[in-house]
């Protein structure tokens, strides 16, 4: 591909209204650009990447046994309503009428559509194990959605869907499914972790999430050091009883601090809307709307609001912030103030609980000594995490948990009888006997990987693309000028690698060598070969690795073997 032919619109800024990371380095990179909240174009090099990602998929889930198949978008709401999700799935299903005033959904999920496919087509046991995939736009409505293609409302997933005639085949069925997302995300090149996890509105009873560890991940997860136990925080377990041992044992005091302002005051302040807050104590810190807490000298309430958070770090907020929204005198909130940041505020003021947390509830008076769950009543949140950092693991004698941010990737299900009772797909057993077929569903998000991608792998400079998923494996540097030798050897070079077999983007355009440089290194190609007229009066190129940065000045036939 020529770069002056081709589409790649990056861009110098970092564009405000992009949080994190991968959703800047995207935008910048020319990947995507928005139509609307939650619903992307994509670009030639995120598509480039996307369907890498789709491939490495396709591969595995082949190898694994599973069929190919395409569903369609549009879901008749009858389905659903035999499912009995139509009711309780909520507002992120999309629905709509058409001219006759039938009712209609974006598929959010396939698992009605795919198992009314299979009740009218399998009829027996020797039918049996199937499993089919297919790799589709789908819909969801999300409350926020955000960070780009991590959290979008039209995305790309792969979801397959496991059939058999009894629990024990559908375990080997899950099995080879939990085998070949392990090994997508491998050779994604991730760093993430299969941890245990909750089913949500998909329902049924066992699941792993793939969860891809960066610190801008939505999902807390809990890790023993020692053994292979990981836990999605909500479904996370320790050895430990009770919280007895952290709780301070100093009586709830109520203390006058004259200027202190009234939890009512305090969240008109930072206009959030709290009518059930009880003891929740609202800060800003640089600005930002955070949640604060009331310490005391022990370190009880930072840990359990660490972990209720899912955060491993809470800032500090300062004496004077304290002061300034909350109108304490000094000495009283200072030092005993803890913030989470706005982010976390955002989520919880969404699902309308800013009253988990303690602290002053008054006009001129302050409470000392608040323990989160002896004095609070938590009234819109059940999920007080009742796991800490350091807890002993659940499985193994001497491991200590961990826990990390994680970005779900994947998500496998065992299902059992779920849909497949709802709506009556049976067969016929070896007896004739008619029996409920078992089901298993697996999901995988196309984009949020190569989102989750480039949050793991980036600099200040811009993307550092692993091979298997970059847009192109190497970039060819033309530094033209008016020397016409450097633009024949980049055009030889272009070519003999594309005959090779390797995804080259040549840099044709009539742009300084900086200018090169930056998009170069911005979009994240892993090998780029510089041509300029100095080295090549010396019959030599510039080979340059984007990850180490490492530069090598070779004959440019070496460097060409190098690269194929
Ligand atoms: P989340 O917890 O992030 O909302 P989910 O548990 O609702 O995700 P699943 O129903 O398990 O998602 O869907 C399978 C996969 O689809 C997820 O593991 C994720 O990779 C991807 N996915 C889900 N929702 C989105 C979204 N809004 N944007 C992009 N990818 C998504
Ligand atoms: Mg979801
Ligand atoms: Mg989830
Ligand atoms: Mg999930």
């Amino acid at each position: 591909m020529r770069y002056s032919q081709y589409f790649i619109p990056t861009v110098k800024e970092t564009p405000s209204d992009a949080e994190v990371i991968s959703h800047q380095l995207m935008l910048r990179a020319g990947m995507i650009r928005k139509l609307a909240a939650g619903i992307y174009n994509y670009l030639p090099l995120g598509l480039r990447s996307i369907r890498k990602v789709e491939q490495i998929v396709r591969e595995e889930m082949n190898r694994a046994g599973a069929i190919e198949i395409l569903m369609p978008a549009v879901q008749p709401s009858e389905l659903w309503k035999e499912s009995g999700r139509w009711d309780f799935y909520g507002k992120e299903l999309l629905r709509f009428n058409d001219r006759k005033d039938a009712e209609f959904c974006m598929g959010p999920t396939h698992e009605e559509v795919v198992t009314d496919l299979i009740r009218k087509e399998v009829r027996s046991y020797r039918q049996m194990p199937i499993n089919l995939y297919q790799i589709q736009g789908k819909f969801r409505d999300e409350i926020r959605p955000r960070f780009g293609l991590m959290r979008g409302r039209e995305f790309i997933m792969k979801d397959a869907y496991s059939f058999d005639v009894d629990e024990k085949a559908a375990d080997t069925s899950y099995s080879k499914m939990y085998q070949a997302y392990r090994r997508i995300f491998e050779r994604c090149g991730l760093n993430f972790r299969a941890v245990e996890a909750d089913t949500g509105t998909i329902g049924g009873n066992f699941s792993h999430e793939f969860m891809v560890l960066a610190d801008s991940g939505e999902d807390a997860i809990v890790s023993c050091s020692a053994c292979d136990y990981a836990a999605n925080m909500e479904k996370a377990e320790s050895r430990r009883d009770g919280v007895a041992e952290h709780a301070d044992p100093r009586p709830l005091e109520r203390v006058s601090t004259p200027g202190q302002r009234s939890i009512e005051e305090v969240t008109a302040f930072l206009g959030v809307n709290s009518t059930q807050v009880v003891k929740t104590l609202i800060l800003l810190a640089d600005n930002e709307p955070v949640v604060a807490l009331l310490r005391g000298d022990h370190d009880l309430n930072e840990i359990k609001l660490k972990n209720h958070l899912g955060c491993a770090e809470i800032e500090m907020a300062g004496d004077d912030v304290v002061q300034q929204v909350t109108g304490a005198p000094t000495g009283f909130a200072g030092p005993v103030g803890l913030a989470a940041k706005v982010k976390v505020v955002a989520d919880l003021a969404v699902q309308g609980m800013h009253n988990f947390v303690t602290g002053a509830n008054a006009g001129d008076e302050h409470l000392k000594n608040v323990n989160l769950e002896r004095d609070c009543t938590v009234t819109s949140f059940t999920d007080i995490r009742n796991v800490v950092l350091g807890d002993p693991c659940p499985r193994c004698e001497s491991g200590k948990l961990e826990i990390w941010r994680g970005i779900e990737v994947g998500h496998v299900f065992k299902l059992g009888t779920k849909y497949s009772k709802a709506l009556k797909a049976t067969f016929l057993d070896a007896d004739g006997k008619e029996q409920i077929i078992f089901m298993g569903c697996y999901g995988i998000g196309i984009g949020r990987t190569v989102a989750a991608c480039i949050e793991q792998n980036h600099d200040e400079n811009g993307i550092i693309f692993p091979l298997p998923i970059a847009p192109f494996h190497c970039i060819v540097s033309a530094l033209a000028g008016k020397d016409d030798s450097v633009k024949v050897a980049s055009e030889q070079i272009y070519e003999e690698l594309q005959q090779a077999g390797v995804e080259v983007l040549l840099d044709d355009r009539d742009e300084r060598p900086g200018f090169k440089f930056k998009d170069a290194d911005l979009i994240g190609i892993p090998l780029r070969i510089v041509v300029g007229a100095k080295s090549l009066v010396e019959g030599k190129v510039e080979l340059k690795e984007r990850r180490s940065g490492n530069v090598e000045v070779l004959p440019i036939a070496e460097a060409v073997a190098k690269v194929k």
